[in-house]
């Protein structure tokens, strides 16, 4: 749990917000609501750089020093000082006639103890750190050479192929900061910094399970009017995704004792509890009983396809207050819940304050789409790139909210708003790519 807050100081209560519709509640109000109560884990821990991939920083990470740590070459050449620049005739015509003598060589990782003197030059590789009393680097290629003499054929100028001290990052400076997800380029960054732990907010613990009569279980022969519980490995997945250690509590029959015993096992041990089924219209008795008995929790009918009904709040735990989602039974509202409310929820509590939303662009779309005003539909699409390179979108077919496969076969969500009727082909859709999420 991440903190002690006892559920009566959590007031949930969204009445106040404008145009309030618990059975019509738009995506983007749904999102904010649930954004007002996310408080994000607090503990910290040390870890060596690799571990904390996926991670999320819990301080500023300070450069120790300057990077690079000295003024070097940027190319293969010869360091120079300016100051032997012989002037230069006008530019058009200008053709160079400095000419130096070589009085050394410098290698990357090793440095030179002479001091340059007027009318000399030092052979310097890549990354070679540059003699004392040399300011500038002329490419090899604009030199010609004649024993230890070189003789400039283009124009040089001061400063020209040097890379200084500090250019990438300033001793002090903060080069990535508390809040950031750490990815392969921040591991590599903090390497170059000489750095070899990182200060990490702990991992979010989130509990899940299913919730149905119905559910088998993998292994199990079918019984009549049985379905095999699918949810509870799509959430494994989607979870799995963000670094976040995941505990599955197993397909709770419609019981409510069973349910109830489940539900505070779960808040006692994890900072989020995801359910799947068992909130729509109908059959939510259980469910919604429940947690009005150990939480504040709001039930929505969202203006959306698939996922309508979505329900979210706090369970009071032994520690302290969880977060609750209970999803949609269905097992592809399941999948558009979790990536559409879900997915944002969990990186804020990861300590991210602000996490870049799934980017959306637009692209064509090559068949006609049937649509309803009215609620925003989340289709699934496959984005294609056509005979000329042009990506365009295509639905996957059929669109119920129990097909699945439609989800396999998907690449990105089709995302038509609440205004959008029918489309004709070759409408201009946005779409939201799933590639290296899902
Ligand atoms: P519910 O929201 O509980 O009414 O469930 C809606 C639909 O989703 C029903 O057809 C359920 O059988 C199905 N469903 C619910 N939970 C699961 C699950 N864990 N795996 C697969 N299908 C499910
Ligand atoms: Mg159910």
């Amino acid at each position: 749990m991440t903190q002690a807050i006892p559920i009566s100081q959590v007031a949930l209560d969204p009445s106040c917000m404008d145009n309030y519709d618990p059975n019509s509640m738009s995506v983007v109000n749904a999102r904010q609501f649930i954004k007002q109560y996310l408080n994000p884990v607090q503990q910290a821990e040390t870890l060596p750089i690799r571990a904390s991939l996926g991670r999320v920083l819990a301080t500023d990470i300070l450069s120790p020093a300057n990077v690079p740590n000295y003024d070097n070459s940027a190319m293969d050449g010869y360091a120079f000082n300016a100051d032997d620049i012989v002037a230069e005739a006008p530019i058009h015509l200008a053709k160079a006639l400095t000419h130096l003598k070589i009085i050394g060589t410098v290698y990357a990782g090793k440095a030179l103890d002479t001091t340059l003197k007027s009318g000399e030059c030092v052979r310097i590789m890549t990354g070679g750190m540059m003699p004392t009393g040399a300011d500038s680097v002329i490419m090899q290629e604009r030199v010609t050479v004649e024993s230890d003499n070189i003789t400039f054929t283009e124009v040089a100028k001061r400063g020209m192929n040097v890379r200084y001290a500090g250019e990438d990052l300033q001793q002090g400076q903060i080069v990535l900061a508390a809040g950031h997800m750490m990815r392969a380029a921040d591991l590599g960054l903090i390497a170059s910094l000489g750095l070899a732990e990182v200060s990490v907010y702990r991992k979010l613990k989130v509990a899940f399970f299913s919730t149905g009569d119905e559910l088998a279980g993998i292994g199990e022969a079918l019984k009549t009017g049985q379905v095999y519980d699918s949810n509870r490995y799509t959430l494994y997945g989607m979870l799995s995704r963000l670094d976040i250690e995941v505990i599955d509590m197993g397909a709770i029959a419609d019981d409510p004792a069973l349910l109830e015993s489940t539900l505070l096992a779960a808040a006692n041990q994890a900072d989020v509890v995801i359910t799947s089924g068992g909130v729509s219209v109908g059959e939510a008795d259980y469910m919604k009983l429940l947690l009005a008995k150990h939480g504040q929790v709001v039930f929505w009918k969202i203006a959306m396809k698939p996922g309508r009904p979505l329900a979210y709040g706090k369970i009071q735990g032994n520690n302290g207050s969880a977060h609750y989602f209970g999803l949609p039974g269905n097992p592809v509202a399941v999948m558009v819940t979790f990536y559409q409310f879900v997915r944002e929820a969990m990186l804020v509590l990861m300590g991210q304050p602000n996490p870049a939303p799934l980017p959306m662009f637009k692209v064509e779309c090559t068949e006609k789409i049937k649509k309803m005003t009215g609620r925003t539909e989340f289709q699934r699409g496959i984005l294609f790139a056509d005979a000329d390179g042009t990506w365009k979108v295509k639905p996957t077919g059929s669109q119920g909210s129990a097909i699945l496969s439609s989800m396999s076969l998907a690449n990105c969500f089709i995302v038509l708003d609440e205004s959008a009727g029918n489309l004709d082909a070759g409408s201009l859709v946005n779409v939201q790519v799933l590639d290296g999420i899902v």
